[in-house]
């Protein structure tokens, strides 16, 4: 069999208008955006990917100073290549590697070579341990609405609905965006608790809204009403007051979405959190989060993957939750996002208060081509 080499690498920017604004304790999300990359075989196989964030600087990167790394190249070599592209990022740009493009090129590469050898990703990965998930819905953002009852009772709602179809729900705090505090994040939480009851899993989320002294009030609230993690207390780069907040605090921490590869060596080393959380779109790509898994893995640390992005991302993700063991869950974010449920023929969707994990060969995503288009940025 004469070798396959990657012919084409391209970038595709796609934007969405949301149904309405949202916030969260960093800012208020008007638009979604993601950047789709689209790896082309000699024998015609595509393979797809994704980057978080802006399309903007994202497509250039890809197209520019990371696709003539992987031109030419056997698809299937994608751990070599994705240390490749790591060192080309870094020599590149020396005080940052551009994670979110790598990830897209190297999910891409993952795509492809499941598809060439005929198996799902995840058997590459290391092997399916099940074929469907249990989901925990992201959502619950800050509406665009006056006065803090009006803010509280639409959250509520729309967490009492989630928790009755789906039993597990996540909630912002840092209401601080909307010039409150820490005391009335306490009491969203409250109120959300007492609507849903003892039984429904709630997570709770700051997105780094708090300082350390901010964090361990909130966090020791938290312990009394029953939180499965507190996640992103403090910002990424205080490790330590994560492991401070770990030390102190009986509820779970929770991290990860922010951080670099090598910065999860730090996480782990100083016991910083009790659920690892990288996303596969940001942390350059699946094979950099299945070594993140292991590391996880031997210090009993459970991972699961932070999840925001398209059908793509959701798909990845699903393939490297495939071969976690202990009981993942899976982040199913359900605030506006039409390139979740449009870009895919079949969208991802709870049955029984499951989601299936695609066992077709490669990521098992099959993009629409005709919202693809309608889509583009
Ligand atoms: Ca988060």
């Amino acid at each position: 069999m004469t070798e396959v080499t990657v012919d084409a690498v391209e970038a595709v920017g796609v934007r969405a208008p949301v149904d309405e604004p949202f916030g969260y304790s960093q800012a208020w999300v008007r638009e979604r955006t993601a950047t789709l990359v689209r790896v082309e075989a000699s024998d015609g196989t595509v393979g797809w990917g994704e980057c978080w964030g802006p399309v903007e600087g994202t497509v250039e990167t890809v197209e520019s100073v990371l696709a003539p790394h992987v031109v030419g190249e056997n698809p299937l070599d994608v751990e070599r290549l994705y240390d490749r592209l790591y060192d080309v990022g870094r020599a590149t740009y020396q005080t940052i590697v551009p994670l979110p493009a790598i990830s897209g090129v190297d999910v891409a590469l993952w795509d492809l070579a499941g598809k060439l050898q005929g198996v799902s990703t995840a058997t590459l990965l290391g092997g399916r341990r099940r074929e469907s998930v249990r989901p925990y819905v992201t959502g619950h953002y800050f509406k665009p609405v006056d006065g803090i009852e009006r803010q509280y009772d639409r959250i509520v709602a729309e967490a009492r609905a989630n928790a009755d179809e789906l039993g597990a729900v996540k909630l912002k705090v840092g209401l601080e965006l909307l010039g409150y505090g820490p005391e009335e994040d306490v009491e969203l939480v409250r109120r959300v608790r007492e609507a849903v009851g003892p039984e429904t899993t709630v997570m709770v989320d700051a997105n780094y809204a708090y300082d350390r002294r901010d964090a361990r009030r909130v966090g020791r609230e938290l312990e009394s009403l029953d939180v499965e993690w507190f996640e992103e207390p403090v910002r990424p780069e205080d490790v330590e007051g994560y492991a401070h907040l770990r030390e102190t605090l009986d509820v779970p921490v929770a991290g990860g979405e922010c951080h670099a590869p090598f910065e999860f060596d730090r996480l782990f080393e100083a016991h910083a959190v009790d659920v690892a959380q990288p996303d596969v779109c940001i942390v350059g790509g699946l094979t950099p989060a299945r070594r993140i898994a292991r590391r996880a893995r031997d210090r009993g640390v459970p991972l699961v993957p932070h999840v925001w992005g398209t059908a793509v991302c959701l798909g990845a993700s699903l393939q490297l939750i495939a071969t976690l063991d202990g009981r993942p869950w899976l982040e199913f974010d359900r605030s506006s996002n039409p390139l979740r449920s449009a870009l895919a023929v079949e969208p991802f969707a709870a049955e029984d208060g499951r989601v299936s994990i695609p066992d077709a060969p490669g990521l098992g995503v099959e993009l629409d081509a005709e919202a693809l288009a309608r889509y583009r940025a």
